[in-house]
């Protein structure tokens, strides 16, 4: 039975799929203007592990997730440059390249995290139309009007404004910023579609009946999970600061649209913070997958620290904390690599405990500390061992079943290539540090007539 915190309800609450087993789980993508960092790697790892639990569960899951090439602001009140357009013009590229560009750098991150396939992955410039039906829809309702810059939802229409995020109209009202737009009934109503601005063209902009012009950013996802997973859905995911305004408006529109409650159960991991600050462009702290692998760190050992945490505490990356999740990672490997291959089963005890953690709101830290219970324990035989840290590879993700034979991180292959040049310079001083240094890293160095053989230390 899991158990599972909900943003809406501020509650962990038993999971109830609408049907079933088969669950809807909507995820939002990033806005693809910029290289995708930290920050998201774990967002979206998180996701990842939410969607291997349920699937571990026995559900089928349905996992969708867009990606937003347009509408996205530079500021949350609808004021502002398109994201997209600025990134652009600051790259010299046309919106199209920028958009290509980025979400492929993106997948390629996912796959690195080993982050499973959404099964649908759809794009907002691909769903105008779907787009302006939606709107069409508020119109007639009496959801949204049109002003000089554009049609907006009129929050004051719906009442239940504010319930996700705690927010209050009043409170939002104190809370506006004076240049806002004069003609919108509340500083609040948000776009559903912009006009593009007079004189100027945009690169992407379409045909609507209200005019020329491009949708607002939350208007895609509602339109999009929608078409993909219907009126009502189970879970859907993002970061925390999509909360408000972003998850707010969509159930509102969506809402207000279909008269139907939009999602059951919300999931938004908390903000990830770097070496104890908040990630900010002044700091320059916005790490990308590309600065690990620099340091010779692979992705998976990423993955593996952020499974360390829970994913609604706030989590602090380091990288200490990396070096060590590698070190961790690399030890696992080679337990699991020394273990005989023959057959086995899952160790029914250990899967009950793996399963508790799990379904305890995605208890990943106690997970991981079950996994390394089941390493130590010497009353389990090699095959069932094998076989039960196998079965939990479905959740972790860390490619355990790809691991034949002690497996050297790649920092400590960069330092003995290092070592050999040293040696065969006859640099006995230089050469002999670095093999003090691999062996800060765990792995013992031997020099042998093929070669330099490495074992790893502290089995
Ligand atoms: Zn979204």
């Amino acid at each position: 039975m899991l158990k599972i915190y909900n943003t809406l309800t501020r509650k962990k609450e038993v999971f109830k799929p609408i049907k079933n087993k088969k669950i809807g789980l909507y995820t939002c993508g990033p806005t693809v203007y910029d290289y995708d960092h930290l920050g998201h790697a774990w967002n979206y790892t998180q996701a990842d592990v939410l969607r291997r639990v349920l699937e571990y569960d026995g559900y089928k899951v349905k996992h969708v997730m867009n990606i937003t090439d347009v509408g996205h602001l530079t500021s949350d009140a609808d004021e502002g440059e398109d994201k997209m357009e600025k990134s652009a013009r600051e790259k010299k590229k046309t919106v199209w390249e920028i958009a290509d560009y980025f979400t492929k750098i993106y997948f390629q991150n996912r796959q690195k995290l080993n982050l499973l396939e959404p099964h649908i992955v759809c794009k907002a410039t691909d769903h105008i139309s779907e787009m302006i039906k939606l709107i069409r829809k508020l119109l007639k309702k009496g959801y949204a009007y049109k002003i000089n810059d554009g049609i907006y939802f009129d929050v004051k229409k719906f009442p239940k404004y504010g319930r996700l995020s705690g927010n209050t109209l009043r409170k939002l009202k104190a809370g506006a910023r004076i240049e806002i737009n004069p003609q919108k009934h509340h500083p609040a109503d948000f776009a559903l579609w912009k006009f593009s601005p007079k004189g100027a063209k945009r690169q992407m902009e379409w045909l609507s009946p209200w005019g020329v012009g491009f949708p607002g950013w939350h208007i895609e996802c509602s339109a999009m999970s929608i078409k993909y997973l219907g009126e009502s859905f189970d879970i859907h995911t993002g970061g925390e600061d999509n909360i408000f305004p972003h998850h707010e408006s969509e159930i509102a529109q969506s809402e207000a649209a279909t008269g139907k409650k939009f999602v059951n159960y919300w999931f938004h991991p908390r903000f990830l913070k770097i070496e104890g600050e908040k990630m900010s462009k002044s700091l320059k702290n916005f790490y990308t997958l590309a600065d690990i692998e620099k340091r010779g760190i692979s992705p998976l050992a990423l993955r593996y620290l952020f499974l360390t945490g829970h994913y609604r505490s706030q989590f602090n990356f380091t990288w200490d904390g990396l070096n060590a999740a590698q070190s961790a990672l690399y030890k696992l490997y080679e337990n699991t690599s020394l273990l005989k291959t023959s057959s086995g089963k899952v160790d029914k005890n250990y899967k009950a405990k793996f399963l508790q953690a799990l379904n305890d709101d995605l208890n990943m830290p106690k997970a991981i500390s079950i996994v390394w219970q089941l390493v130590k324990d010497k009353k389990i035989n090699e095959g069932d061992k094998r076989k039960t840290l196998l079965d939990f590879d479905k959740v972790l993700g860390l490619n355990l079943a790809k691991i034949k034979k002690v497996i050297i991180p790649p920092r400590v292959k960069k330092l003995i290539a290092q070592r050999e040049i040293f040696r065969k310079r006859q640099n006995w001083k230089a050469a002999d540090e670095v093999r003090i240094e691999i062996q800060k890293l765990g792995y013992r160095l031997e020099d042998t007539k093929e070669g330099p053989r490495i074992t790893a230390i502290n089995r």
